[in-house]
């Protein structure tokens, strides 16, 4: 009996043991577990409502219980409440439709989001470049109709910042076409590339700021949200086959990790997207610079030419063509507000002659000293213009008829002094000088100009080297 005790006791106390030692490996199990389970729930509250708070857009009840999460999450909610919060977010997704299938039917959240911004900016593009092509058909000359079709139908087919390069340089090669080829008034030339240039800045700043950032945060989210999304999907299906909240936790832990492997990826990526950027910046910056340089050196030509087109080739004074324009809008001025002003005809005196004595050269000479010396005399509103051969012109805003005489005294004076010396000769040139004054009746500059020349005519007739007003 007592052997029987004995034996039975033996028994209960292997068990025993055995129940210990089955017991501690359990507790050091336990507490290996919990010490994973903190580190786990660490990384836990301190990614997931990052990652959350990325997905969270809108007001759809999925992104509610997301935000809902996020915030629980940052103020350290129990876990009670975190489960409850994780029902609601799984109801949603499910009604919602969110998961691995329709994210792939969607091409994902983040790409239907950021493609239709990469649209947008494309499309803004084309509709601004377009709107520049239209403005510059209706203003130039029929002849460059063809070049701006084709141009038309490049930007339509616009699909990255190459073809923005070509089309800009098209665009600009046509502007330095228009600007040599055109013989339009200069001044509205240059407000109208002024204007021109303008709108093709504001659209290089758009698309210098937008276009890259869309295109780096789209490349960039690609593949973080692929696993994101899995990731999401497997949360999912997760909670779905979650037999306990600790199980749940253990799943969740399991899918943190491989979402916080994804943010390092994803950090490294956007390290050498950013550093590829950083290039794009500055290639878009120099672009911009060279850009802005080729409109100023655009603006200094058309001012070349506009110069070039008013500024008579041997003296250096302004032509006819700048004459003509100057006295159509003196005209108008005078017929409507009644400002008037005098003209002055400024004749050689006996020219042909000191040709025939010291040659062309000589006269050419003379020519141009008599601009050289008048314009000094003048006031910066007169205008000293070559009329043709040996004439010149000056318009001399509001000044009466003495006012003009005056000036013109004073320039015959100053020319009857030049003198230089042409093979030990003296050479001497004086000049007729006939002055009107725009008066009450008059209709055309014409009728002023028509008195000055009788002036000068006068001048001749009286022995030359004088001033006659009319
Ligand atoms: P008048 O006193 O009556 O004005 O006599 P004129 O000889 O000046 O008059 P006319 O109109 O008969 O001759 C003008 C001359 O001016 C003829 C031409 O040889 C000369 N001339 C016109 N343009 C130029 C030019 O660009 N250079 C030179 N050297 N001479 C010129
Ligand atoms: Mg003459
Ligand atoms: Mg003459």
């Amino acid at each position: 009996m007592s052997g029987q005790l004995e034996e039975k006791i033996v028994v209960l106390q292997d068990q025993v043991k055995k129940l210990q030692s089955q017991k501690d490996s359990l507790l050091k199990e336990l507490d290996a577990v919990e010490e994973k389970y903190e580190n786990q729930d660490r990384l836990y509250r301190k990614y997931f409502p990052i990652i959350i708070d990325m997905v969270a857009k809108g007001e759809t009840p999925f992104a509610k219980a997301c935000k809902e999460l996020s915030n629980a999450l940052k103020k350290k909610a129990t876990s009670t409440k975190i489960a409850y919060i994780f029902e609601q977010l799984k109801t949603a997704m499910i009604k919602e439709d969110i998961g691995p299938v329709s994210l792939k039917k969607k091409k994902g959240m983040f790409s239907s989001f950021l493609k239709t911004s990469a649209d947008t900016f494309l499309e803004d593009f084309k509709q601004s470049y377009h709107e520049v092509v239209n403005s510059l058909k209706s203003t130039l000359d029929k002849k460059y109709a063809p070049k701006l079709d084709s141009m038309t139908a490049r930007i339509l087919k616009v699909q990255d910042t190459a073809d923005i390069n070509d089309i800009r340089e098209t665009v600009f090669s046509l502007i330095f076409l228009y600007i040599s080829e055109t013989s339009q008034d200069r001044e509205k030339v240059n407000a109208f590339i002024q204007e021109i240039v303008a709108k093709i800045l504001d659209i290089e700043t758009k698309l210098a700021t937008s276009y890259e950032q869309t295109r780096s945060m789209f490349t960039s989210n690609q593949g973080f949200e692929k696993v994101l999304s899995s990731e999401m999907g497997g949360l999912k299906e997760s909670s779905d086959v979650a037999a306990s909240l600790d199980d749940l936790k253990v799943q969740i832990t399991q899918r943190l990790t491989s979402i916080e492997k994804a943010l390092h990826k994803k950090k490294t990526v956007d390290q050498a997207i950013n550093k590829l950027a950083e290039k794009n910046r500055t290639s878009f910056k120099s672009g911009f610079a060279k850009l802005k340089q080729e409109l100023q050196e655009a603006t200094k030509y058309s001012e070349q030419l506009e110069k070039k087109l008013n500024q008579d080739q041997l003296t250096g004074a302004f032509n006819r063509r700048a004459y003509d324009k100057k006295m159509v809008d003196e005209m108008d001025r005078f017929l409507r507000y009644g400002t008037i002003f005098s003209l002055l005809l400024i004749d050689a005196d006996k020219f042909k002659r000191i040709n025939d004595r010291y040659g062309h050269a000589i006269g050419d000479r003379c020519l141009q000293e008599i601009i050289k010396r008048t314009q000094p005399l003048l006031r910066k509103n007169d205008m000293l213009a070559r009329y043709g051969g040996e004439e010149f012109v000056v318009i001399m805003p509001e000044t009466d008829a003495p006012g003009g005489e005056q000036a013109a005294e004073k320039i015959r004076k100053t020319i009857e002094k030049i003198e230089f010396l042409y093979k030990n000769e003296k050479v001497r040139v004086t000049v007729s000088i006939g002055v009107s004054c725009v008066q009450e009746g008059d209709q055309n500059s014409e009728q002023v100009f028509e008195r000055a020349d009788m002036a000068v005519y006068k001048a001749k007739e009286n022995g030359r080297n004088q001033v006659m007003v009319q």
